[in-house]
């Protein structure tokens, strides 16, 4: 057991003074689903827990204004849940849905998720020192290039860290070019959603672009006709609560037939939630065949870099992708 200290504020403001005033190993804790996991497994050691838990108001769930906006407790279950998510944005409640189980998604937070850490299991299974990481001991080497890379980046990666950002939520939110509120020691700031996430490079032990004492608010995501004709398609090794092999999210504006406009974000597969440029890019003014589907998909790999066992995760990616597009365009038939 390492010690702790632990603090409860009832406001933001006061959470943010709080982490300024506390130093070195101070966390933000929420629903607590990822980093208790991580103190378990040895590989987080917080010096100071700031729960913000109790903040009131910070739970609300707005999708009747000109934006949805989900402020950063509101749970993984009460945003899938909501009606107007459910009916008008489904690559959103797929998304949370797929996630994680019932359980879970009654205690994560919508803004939690989105800093989650990665699966890598060297970076998950160091506490004994055997595995070499950069991303958990900055400078030390990375046990998954050379090693079992199977289930590692196959985009966005570098010579110090291939590990895929696991989450399912983040990938959807970035197709909907989603946005985050951000309150830190120097006031309120706006942040795109992709913005959120450093590719490894030579630092892969910095992996959001947050500022010490910075928490996320809420979400705001714009709010679309495409999102009727949307969708989260997630490939895993398991059918139910496993952490992605391949993902896409998309959703479509379509005019009888002809895709006038595609958003398109992938998962499972990067070192970052990706959006798929050269993809949607492929789609745009063309009419939606299958074969136009898994050519758009092979087009969101054609930067792909696989290591030894990673391959087949090309096929499966774009084959992903192709599905999705199909499925999203399927929805809101008129
Ligand atoms: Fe660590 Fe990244 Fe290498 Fe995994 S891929 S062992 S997280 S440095």
């Amino acid at each position: 057991m390492q010690p702790f200290r632990y603090t409860s504020p009832r406001s933001a403001q006061e959470a943010v003074t709080t982490f300024a005033n506390a130093g070195r190993g101070a966390r933000f804790i929420a629903g607590g689903t990822a980093l208790y996991d991580l103190m378990k497994l040895d590989v987080e050691h917080p010096g100071h827990l700031i729960d913000i838990t109790a903040i009131e108001g910070l739970n609300r769930i707005d999708t009747g204004g000109e934006h949805l906006r989900f402020e950063a407790l509101a749970l993984m279950s009460a945003v899938a849940a909501d009606s107007v998510v459910a009916r008008d944005y489904p690559v959103l409640a797929e998304a949370l849905l797929k996630a994680a189980s019932q359980q879970i998604r009654n205690m994560a937070t919508v803004g939690g998720n989105l800093l989650q850490k990665t699966r890598c299991m060297y970076f998950r299974n160091g506490a004994n020192g055997v595995y070499p990481c950069n991303k958990r001991e900055p400078g030390s080497g990375c046990a998954a290039i050379g090693g079992l890379d199977r289930g590692q980046a196959i985009l966005g990666a570098s010579g110090s860290c291939t590990a895929v950002s696991p989450g399912d939520w983040p990938v959807a939110l970035l197709a909907m070019d989603a946005s985050l509120e951000i309150l830190g020691p120097q006031g309120s700031r706006t942040l795109p959603v992709g913005d959120l996430y450093r590719l490894p490079g030579d630092t892969p032990h910095l992996e959001f672009t947050l500022e010490p004492g910075e928490m996320i608010t809420a979400i705001v995501v714009p709010k679309t006709p495409a999102g009727r004709r949307s969708t989260y398609h997630k490939i895993r090794d398991r059918e139910s609560y496993a952490f992605a092999l391949a993902s896409a999210a998309v959703a479509l504006e379509m005019d009888d037939g002809v895709v006038r406009k595609a958003r398109i974000a992938l998962g499972g597969v990067a070192t970052r939630p990706w959006r798929a440029v050269e993809a949607e890019q492929a789609l745009t003014g063309k009419r939606l065949t299958p074969d136009v589907a898994l050519a758009a998909g092979h087009a969101a790999f054609n930067e792909a870099r696989p290591g030894r066992h990673n391959g087949f995760k090309v096929e499966l990616g774009a084959r992903t992708v192709g599905d999705a597009l199909l499925i999203a365009s399927e929805r809101n038939r008129t």
